[in-house]
C-alpha cells in the first residue's frame, strides 16, 4: 500500500553526484570550489559552544540580508536568505507556481528543476538550447504559449557554461508571462573583463529573482547557504509566508557573514579557478576534446570522435581515482562535465587523460 500522492508515486527523486568518503578521489564531478573558504571561519567554529545554541537563531537572518544588500546595492527587503540556492528554488515554485501550472526551462539544464516541478504536481516546458548552449529565439514564445507562471533560466548555464549577456536577459524577462528566475550559482567566476551585471534587471523588472549560493564561489557547499534578490514583491511573500520558520541555523548565519564579507578571500580562488580553466581547457583541446567556452568552474567537453566514449572515460577514470561527471541525458552522451580542480588535480587528470587516450 502507498501513501504517497500520485505525482509524488510517479517521480524519481534528484541524483546527486557521487560524495565519496574516502579523501584520495580528486572530485572534479559536482563544481565545488577546490580552495579553502575564508580562514575566519575556522576561529569562528573553534570559538563556538554548546550554549550558542539554545536560542532559536534570527529568524530572517537579518544581518546577513543586511550584508548581502550592501554588496550589491539594494534595501534588505530585496534580499531573503535560504538553505542553499536549492530552498530558493523549491521557494519560488511553491509561492509562484499553481499545481497543475506549466514551468519552463531550457534542455538541458539544472537537473534538480524538473524534480522540484515534480513535487508541485506541476507541468514542464523544455525547450532545446541552441547547438552553441545559447538560448534558442522560441524559448520566450513557448513560454507565453504554455502560460508560464515561472521561467528558469541558469547563467552561466549549467552544464555547458555559456553565459548569456544582460540584455538577452532583459528581453527574456520583458516578455515572459510571469517570474523569471536567474540561477547564478556560478556567478563568481564571470571573466571580470565582461562586465557581466545583473542587477539592473532588478531595478528594472518587478518579476526577476536572481539566485546566488555560497556554496560554489565561497567554497561553501557543505554549509548549504544561499539568497535570492528581486522587488519586495516577490521576496516578501517567500519571506513572510512560504519559508520554513527559522530555515537557518544560528551557526550557518555566523558563518556566512563571515565568507561573504571576506570577498577578499574568495575573489582569490575565482583568479585562481579561472586562471586553471583556461589551462585545462587549452591542455584538453589539445588531447583532442572539444571545449564548450566557460565562465563557470567547470568546462563540458565533447569526448574524441575515434577512442572510447564519454561513459567509458568516465568509469576509467573513476577506477583510477578521478571523479568527473557523465550525464546519461539527450545531447550529453557523448560529453563529460569536468569541474575545474586545483592545478595538481587538474594535471592528474590530463594525465591519466592522455593514458587513456594513448597519447
Ligand atoms: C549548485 C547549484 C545551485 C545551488 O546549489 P546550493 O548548494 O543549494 O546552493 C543552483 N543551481 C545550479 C545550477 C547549481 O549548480
Amino acid at each position: 500500500m502507498s501513501f504517497e500522492r500520485d505525482n509524488i508515486r510517479r517521480m524519481h527523486g534528484y541524483a546527486p553526484g557521487e560524495q565519496p568518503d574516502d579523501a584520495d578521489t580528486i572530485k572534479l564531478n559536482t563544481n565545488e570550489n577546490p580552495y579553502p573558504p575564508s580562514p575566519a571561519i575556522d576561529d569562528l567554529l573553534n570559538s563556538l559552544r554548546g550554549s550558542d545554541l539554545r536560542r532559536y537563531p534570527p529568524p530572517t537572518a537579518g544581518r546577513f540580508r543586511e550584508l548581502a544588500a550592501d554588496r550589491h546595492g539594494v534595501p534588505a527587503d530585496h534580499v531573503i536568505a535560504t538553505r542553499g540556492g536549492d530552498e530558493l528554488l523549491r521557494l519560488a515554485i511553491t509561492t509562484f507556481v499553481e499545481p497543475g501550472a506549466t514551468i519552463a526551462m531550457t534542455q538541458p539544464t539544472y537537473s534538480l528543476y524538473p524534480v522540484l516541478a515534480q513535487v508541485q504536481d506541476c507541468r514542464i516546458l523544455e525547450v532545446p538550447l541552441a547547438d552553441d548552449w545559447s538560448v534558442s529565439p522560441d524559448f520566450v514564445e513557448r513560454a507565453c504559449e504554455v502560460q508560464a507562471p515561472l521561467t528558469l533560466v541558469v547563467n552561466p548555464h549549467a552544464p555547458s557554461g555559456h553565459l548569456l549577456d544582460v540584455q538577452s536577459l532583459a528581453s527574456i524577462a520583458s516578455a515572459v508571462p510571469g517570474v523569471l528566475l536567474v540561477d547564478e550559482a556560478y556567478v563568481d567566476f564571470i571573466d571580470p573583463a565582461l562586465n557581466y551585471d545583473s542587477l539592473a534587471l532588478v531595478r528594472e523588472f518587478e518579476n526577476v529573482l536572481i539566485l546566488r549560493t555560497l556554496s560554489k564561489g565561497y567554497s561553501l557547499a557543505g554549509l548549504r547557504f544561499g539568497y535570492g534578490i528581486g522587488q519586495p514583491g516577490l521576496v516578501r511573500p517567500m519571506l513572510e509566508k512560504t519559508r520554513d520558520s527559522y530555515n537557518l541555523d544560528t551557526i550557518s548565519q555566523r558563518i556566512a557573514e563571515i565568507a561573504l564579507a571576506d570577498i577578499e578571500h574568495a575573489s582569490k580562488s575565482w583568479e585562481k579557478v579561472r586562471a586553471e580553466r583556461a589551462r585545462l581547457g587549452a591542455r584538453l583541446t589539445d588531447l583532442g576534446f572539444d571545449v564548450a567556452p566557460s565562465q563557470a568552474n567547470f568546462l563540458l567537453v565533447t569526448v574524441p570522435g575515434a577512442g572510447p566514449g564519454a561513459e567509458d572515460i568516465y568509469e576509467q577514470l573513476k577506477s583510477r581515482g578521478v571523479l568527473v561527471r557523465y550525464f546519461s541525458q539527450p545531447r550529453l552522451t557523448d560529453k563529460l562535465r569536468i569541474t575545474v580542480g586545483t592545478g595538481a588535480e587538474n594535471d592528474r587528470l590530463l594525465e591519466l587523460l592522455g593514458d587513456i587516450l594513448g597519447r
